[in-house]
């Protein structure tokens, strides 16, 4: 059982069919130098625990090896006579292809794929022609009439968890230190006692409480998700079940929070969707209509992208977000949206810049949800915010933010002295964004 994006042991259908009938198991994980360059501390440090927790679990049985998949993974199945190695699918396109070259390397060792990061798994709800949805709503509506299976039963009994030093020349290598800090507890059970916790105080409020930064209720599991150390299953399990088309839906508030849940979880599953159909949209505009806008890249813009980054352009919402992220590797949802608007429409940055930056800080950074979230900001994406429509983040502030409680916790006073005055005029930055989109 080679593990990835699936650092737990409960509902895990990949160790299931790993165990079949009564097979001993290897679990093993790969740290791969790729990734451990192009993910930001935070998300090492997440992955790094998720990774002792699982072997803690294991009785210190799990096998962490580092190196290039496509030559460790054969190595070990040699090394242990494995009949198959099993995994849950990924559908990056990184995944993607460091799969299809492991999967060639094993020669006639089968790589067996079951189950996924999602609720329904890219490629799965089409329309009828078979084309894949380019628009939410209708996809969120046919994603709920596809349905998916109950949390699986994937306990395995300790005999039959191999022991790694019973490998000759494993490779082992001790799991790494966590490079930083984390605000919140990585693992498995971390995030059950989370998902329990907002189960009790927040779900019933979600769909009214979800755009509130300062009453903090969303979930927040973002990043247990990214990881696997939970499947969006176990959620949805708690979840009302959504009637059936036609039918009534229940109107009590308990039943809109799990509704507006769901929702959101088919928002995570539509954007890997979009990245399974349209790989070129992670780092390029899904609507190349719009390779021709006008972007800043001269000296200024770095200036620009500095002070955004440092949450010190002189809007208190925009700062707040990306102070919040700075510290904790985090922001909450409608921040995200502000300050990824701002970056766009007031400074006239490419968005990947302010995506890149997402990807390092945040500990959920997962590039089909920022990739994408960023791309509807900039109305570039599927289903994206249309250009002309601009955030104005005094107004956005006003609206979500109405007592400066968000603003206060993140940046103080902004009547201080030392608070920069605001880098741009917004009313003007509008016209210039208007002015540029009409350019194309
Ligand atoms: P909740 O409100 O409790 O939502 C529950 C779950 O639903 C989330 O954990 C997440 O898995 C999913 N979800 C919610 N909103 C979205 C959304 N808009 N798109 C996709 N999935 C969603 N989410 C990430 O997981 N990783 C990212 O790197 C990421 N980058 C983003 C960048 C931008 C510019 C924007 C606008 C959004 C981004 N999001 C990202 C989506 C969303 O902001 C986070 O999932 C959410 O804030 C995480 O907090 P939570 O778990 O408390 O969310």
């Amino acid at each position: 059982m080679w593990l990835r994006r699936d650092l737990r042991l409960s509902d895990l259908p990949a160790l299931a069919a790993a165990r079949g009938t009564d097979s001993s198991v290897l679990l093993c994980f790969v740290v791969d130098p790729r990734l451990e360059k192009s993910s930001g501390e935070r998300r090492l440090a997440f992955l790094f625990d998720s990774l002792r927790e699982v072997d803690a679990k294991l009785d210190g049985r799990l096998l962490v090896v580092r190196g290039r998949p496509e030559e460790e993974i054969p190595r070990l199945a040699r090394a242990v006579g494995a009949g198959s190695v099993h995994i849950s699918e990924d559908f990056s396109p990184f995944g993607r292809r460091r799969d299809e070259a492991v999967d060639e390397a094993l020669g006639d060792t089968p790589l067996e794929a079951t189950g996924s990061p999602y609720l329904v798994s890219p490629g799965r709800v089409t329309k009828d022609d078979g084309e894949p949805y380019k628009v939410f709503t209708p996809y969120f509506r046919r994603w709920r009439d596809h349905g998916w299976r109950k949390p699986a039963d994937s306990s395995v009994p300790d005999s039959a968890v191999l022991d790694p030093l019973d490998v000759t020349k494993s490779g082992r290598i001790r799991i790494p230190k966590a490079p930083t800090r984390l605000s919140f507890p990585a693992g498995e059970d971390a995030a059950l006692a989370r998902w329990a916790e907002f189960v009790d105080d927040d779900l019933a409020d979600y769909d009214t409480g979800r755009n509130d930064p300062a009453a903090d209720v969303t979930s927040r599991m973002s990043a247990y998700l990214k990881y696997g150390n939970i499947h969006p299953r176990t959620l949805a399990a708690d979840l009302t079940r959504p009637a059936p088309r036609g039918a009534k839906e229940r109107s009590d508030g308990a039943s809109r929070g799990d509704q507006a849940y769901l929702r959101e979880l088919a928002f995570r599953d539509f954007y890997a969707d979009v990245l399974h159909h349209w790989p070129h949209s992670l780092w390029h505009n899904w609507n190349r209509q719009f390779d021709d806008i006008a972007l800043d890249t001269d000296e200024t813009a770095y200036e620009r992208f500095e002070a955004w980054k440092a949450g010190r352009t002189g809007f208190p919402l925009v700062d707040a977000g990306m102070r919040q992220l700075a510290e904790i590797g985090w922001m909450h949802n409608r921040v995200r949206m502000v300050t990824a608007s701002f970056l766009v429409k007031d400074l006239h940055l490419p968005w990947w810049w302010g995506a890149e930056w997402f990807l390092e800080q945040l500990v959920d950074g997962d590039v089909a949800s920022n990739n994408h979230g960023w791309q509807w900001a900039a109305g570039t994406g599927t289903d994206a915010a249309p250009y002309f429509r601009v955030f104005n983040p005094e107004a956005q502030a006003k609206k979500f933010d109405p007592d400066g409680e968000y603003i206060r916790r993140w940046v103080g006073d902004t009547d201080a002295d030392d608070y920069p005055d605001p880098i741009v005029d917004h009313k003007a930055e509008r016209e210039e964004a208007l002015r540029r989109f009409g350019e194309i």
